[in-house]
């Protein structure tokens, strides 16, 4: 059987008389590349930020499970500490801290000084353009190197799951693509990922399994590749 890494059950959010997220059941199993995509306003954000336990003070409900522990309202230094890492929307490098420094923060649970330095050698090999801006502020980077940066961070502290959160959004195609080898090389070496993605296309096409959220809940899921040709799905989402 395979081992479930996050079980979401029953899941509800209401930002005040909003209710965002309308009852999701959600897993995403060890190895796995799954995608929640759907349209603005959806509640995906909201459904990762309730893992994350970083929602604004509003109403939640149900259970989130990572590694077969509950997991609502933990904090997120925390959640690195448990390997459990998040690329938010925006980015959220830290603007006053070089890329190197950032790249330090996360691996700061990492003791391993020889295999910090090797990860970090490693990203800038997978993207050069951090490495030519090692000593730069990372608030002075442009959008994608940005999410380059917000990436790598994420990876270096060797995350058991790893949530992204429209790592495609605001970048120009050709980084786009860049961004997405990226996501199929990390989840070919085994880690965990939960992508929340608005381009379904793209998101489909990486993952193994996807959900699609519409209005707060979830209103189709199943093997990726079976979704890509689903008329319904073709129809909302991929534009055909
Ligand atoms: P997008 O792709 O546009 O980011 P999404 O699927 O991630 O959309 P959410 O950001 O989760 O959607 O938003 C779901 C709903 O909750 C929306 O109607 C949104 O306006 C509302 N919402 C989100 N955050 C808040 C907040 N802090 N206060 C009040 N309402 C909110």
């Amino acid at each position: 059987m395979s081992e479930n890494i996050l079980k979401i059950s029953g899941l509800k959010v209401a930002y005040g008389g909003i209710k965002a997220v309308k009852g999701v059941d959600l897993e995403v199993n060890k190895g796995e590349l799954v995608t929640l995509i759907g349209a603005n306003g959806a509640g995906k954000t909201t459904t990762l930020k309730a893992i994350t336990g970083t929602l604004p003070s509003c109403k939640v409900e149900g259970t989130i499970s990572y590694l077969g522990q509950p997991l609502k309202g933990a904090r997120s230094f925390k959640l690195v500490e448990q390997k459990l890492a998040m690329v938010p929307e925006g980015r959220g490098v830290f603007t006053r801290m070089t890329i190197h420094e950032n790249l330090l923060m996360g691996a700061y649970t990492r003791r391993d000084q020889a295999g910090i330095d090797a990860d970090i050698d490693k990203w800038y090999t997978v993207f050069p353009r951090l490495k030519e801006r090692d000593g730069q502020l990372a608030g002075t980077l442009s959008g994608g190197e940005q999410q380059m940066l917000a990436m790598a961070r994420a990876l270096m502290c060797h995350p058991t799951l790893l949530l992204l959160d429209e790592p495609s959004m605001g970048l120009a195609p050709i980084m786009v693509e860049k961004i997405f080898e990226v996501i199929r090389d990390v989840s070919k070496q085994g880690i965990t990922i939960l992508l929340v993605e608005q381009n379904a296309r793209l998101a489909l096409q990486a993952a193994n399994r996807g959900y699609v959220m519409d209005s707060g809940a979830i209103t189709m899921s199943g093997k990726a590749e079976d979704m890509l040709h689903d008329p319904r799905v073709q129809a909302a989402y991929l534009g055909e």
